[in-house]
């Protein structure tokens, strides 16, 4: 571990401490986004570059990991996948098959 060196004045102690809050708070902000934007046994949609629209003829209706909302057009859920999610959307998990589960 590298140590401080013992020239450190008290301008740069102050400067230093300053920023711990600000490194904190973004951190913390971070963290509850990210537990936010999941729930448990779920990913994160930034983590499967989830999209609202489609990708090359693929899309979340099309995919058996998707659950149809209250109408084709309606957002669904995903059974990986937190948040609600676009019969539009796409991601990289996506994998054609079954689609036609329905939110309860
Ligand atoms: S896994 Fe399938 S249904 Fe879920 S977000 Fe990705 S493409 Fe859409």
């Amino acid at each position: 571990m590298k140590r401080e060196s013992p020239n450190l004045t008290r301008a740069d102690l102050l400067q230093r401490l300053a920023a711990a809050p600000i490194a904190i708070g973004a951190f913390a902000a971070l963290q509850a986004e990210a537990v936010a934007a999941t729930k448990p046994g779920h990913t994160a949609p930034a983590t499967v570059q989830y999209q609202p629209k489609p990708k090359n003829g693929q899309q979340c209706s099309q995919c058996r990991y998707f659950i149809n909302g209250k109408s084709k057009t309606a957002n669904g859920e995903c059974t990986i996948v937190a948040g609600p999610i676009s019969p539009k959307g796409w991601c990289v998990a996506f994998s054609k098959g079954d689609n036609s589960k329905q939110m309860m």
